[in-house]
């Protein structure tokens, strides 16, 4: 399988949240990883039209540069209320005018929208994150791993841990929110099993089982 090499990954996000979770997913399996911003590599613009399109756009776009194997997540928020809306848009709703990201901005403009259609219960302000990881070869060959967790929207938004929306997602049985669980809390990792609580460690596991424990 291992055609290229497959001791070193890129992993291909310029998202620093992102990148610690995925360095610390990826770590237990002795892979060398290395950042794109290490390598001088820009970010692709994100055409796509799903999260396995433009997960395909970010892992291809390193693989091809540099010629190694290259690993991206592209991930975002569904609520139902909202038709699926942020979705793959995500990123965009923490976006100033200025290009800088705002989250707490982010989170206020998803209760706004909330609000704005009356769905002020927890009942009608279930949600998905969703991860979809890529990994990418140079030749364009290339491999998905989707992972999802349901979850309730709550406001005001709770914790300073994780990173983006994690204040205002609350996963389904948990009465805390992702920022207010700590890293391994939100990776739902219990010593001893397989166990995956966030999207992005349940789409790592799916990535684990089918590929890394196979190399
Ligand atoms: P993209 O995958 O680069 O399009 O960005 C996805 C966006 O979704 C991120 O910038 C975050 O705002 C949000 N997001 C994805 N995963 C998480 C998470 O685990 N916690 C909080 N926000 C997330």
């Amino acid at each position: 399988m291992c055609k290229f090499n497959c001791k070193k990954i890129i992993i291909a996000s310029h998202n620093a949240g992102k990148l610690r979770e995925i360095t610390d997913l990826i770590n237990p399996y002795g892979l060398e990883t290395l950042s794109v911003e290490t390598l001088g590599l820009l970010a692709p613009e994100e055409t796509g039209s799903s999260f396995e399109e433009n997960a395909y756009v970010k892992a291809f776009s390193a693989a091809k540069a540099s010629g190694l194997l290259a690993l991206s997540d592209d991930s975002g928020l569904e609520i139902d209320a909202l038709d699926g809306a942020p979705g793959i848009y995500t990123a965009n709703w923490a976006e100033q005018s200025d290009g800088t990201r705002d989250f707490f901005k982010g989170m206020e403009k998803i209760e706004t929208a909330l609000r704005e259609i009356g769905a002020t219960d927890a009942a009608n302000r279930s949600s998905r994150f969703v991860s979809v990881i890529c990994i990418a070869w140079p030749n364009g060959v290339a491999e998905y791993f989707r992972g999802e967790v349901e979850g309730t929207i709550v406001w005001p938004p709770r914790g300073n841990d994780g990173f983006g929306f994690d204040p205002i997602f609350q996963p389904k049985g948990y009465e805390h929110t992702f920022g207010e669980m700590e890293t391994y809390k939100k990776h739902g990792w219990k010593q001893g099993d397989r166990s995956a609580l966030s999207h992005r460690a349940r789409a790592f596991r799916h990535f684990s089982v089918s590929f890394l424990e196979k190399r």
